[in-house]
């Protein structure tokens, strides 16, 4: 039997101070349309930009309210018109906006089926799934030297362990020792605490050729250091630019990068999901058999956010820069 009304979270006007922006909203709980899946919502995933979305920069020239969240595992509780592979009580992921909510309607053809539910799994549909293709784009091959800014993160620790799994020296930046103990398990041959150690002399040190592929999304000096350390050939991609996301970006006079760049024949390129969004069902498959058969672990932090109400402290802790792994609202425990 499902309830009348559910909470969810949205932007009651658009602020990168997602507190201010959030608010906890009940509605009417609808059937889903034609073609159409209803979702009581297990798991929703924490990510950097929800201050990004909850300033309104992914929805341009909508007006607030808009619904908050990104990405959600849970179970189908009923299906619209026309939608034939699938069926109540299936597990399902899906990655579009909204998604810090109770229940959550979205099209049966971006419901991706998965076997279990758990905050693993969930972990691997944004992060995992933005670090494999990512990496692609990087066109990251065997034998070379990768960096992973914010490695132990949530999405990080995806990069850390792919590009391992495919046959590289990794390096992994992080900001206190606590997390240099999960890179090294994931497979870190080099972590460096950029908070206690110049990152830019212990390349220049222990990596004077240079790093191949650079998975970046810190920003601001990280970015410029990394730059400054590329092979030739190297690439370095940028995930996002995390140091600059609550503050106005900020204004730096120097030289053109070409100048950088061409000198070493090196590329700065870039991956935002959204523009990659077909090529996620095949990387998820992908992560969820290196998943199934321990080849790949997913992180996920220790700090518990249960419900619509600890949406707004679960993101920041993860602007806090204290979260280690995946950080998850878990929405539903089987017992409401
Ligand atoms: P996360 O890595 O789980 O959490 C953020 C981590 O960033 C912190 O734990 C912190 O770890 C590090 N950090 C470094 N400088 C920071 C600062 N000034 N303030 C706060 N944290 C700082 O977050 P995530 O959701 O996985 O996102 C990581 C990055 O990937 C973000 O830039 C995000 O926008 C990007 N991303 C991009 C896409 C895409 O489609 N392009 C998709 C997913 C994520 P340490 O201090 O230990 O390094």
């Amino acid at each position: 039997m499902l309830p009348a009304t559910y909470r969810k979270v949205i932007a009651r006007r658009f602020s990168k101070d997602f507190r201010k922006a959030a608010q906890i909203v009940e509605v009417p709980l609808n059937p889903p349309g034609p073609n159409e899946v209803l979702i009581r919502v297990h798991y929703a995933g924490v990510n950097a930009t929800d201050v990004n979305i909850s300033a309104g920069l992914y929805t341009p020239g909508a007006e607030p309210p808009i619904d908050l969240g990104a990405e959600v595992l849970g179970e189908i509780v009923a299906v619209g018109e026309n939608v034939t592979d699938l069926e109540p009580e299936m597990i399902v992921v899906t990655n579009s906006l909204g998604g810090y909510a109770e229940y959550y309607t979205c099209r049966a053809r971006y419901a991706i089926p998965v076997a279990e539910s758990s905050p693993q799994v969930l972990s691997l549909v944004l992060s995992g799934t933005t670090a494999s293709i990512g990496l692609e784009v990087a066109e990251m091959r065997s034998g070379e030297t990768v960096l992973v800014t914010a490695a132990a993160g949530g999405t990080g620790q995806f990069a850390v362990q792919l590009a391992k799994l495919a046959g590289n020296h990794v390096i992994g930046t992080c900001g206190s020792d606590d997390k240099i103990e999960l890179l090294k398990r994931l497979g870190c041959d080099h972590v460096i605490n950029y908070k206690t150690e110049d990152v830019g002399a212990v390349l220049s040190a222990t990596y004077p050729r240079g790093l191949d592929v650079v998975y970046e999304s810190v920003g601001r000096t990280m970015f410029d250091t990394c730059v400054d350390h590329l092979a030739i050939r190297g690439r370095l991609l940028v995930i996002g630019f995390i140091s600059e996301y609550l503050d106005a970006p900020e204004v730096v006079n120097s030289a053109r990068i070409y100048g950088k760049l061409l000198g070493k024949s090196a590329s700065i390129r870039s991956m935002f999901l959204l523009h990659y969004i077909r090529q996620v069902p095949e990387h998820l498959r992908r992560l969820l058999a290196l998943y199934d058969t321990g080849k790949l672990r997913a992180a996920v932090d220790r700090t518990r956010f249960q419900g619509v109400e600890q949406v707004v402290d679960a993101v920041e802790h993860l602007h806090s820069g204290r979260s280690t792994g995946k950080v998850v609202v878990q929405m539903w425990d089987g017992n409401a």
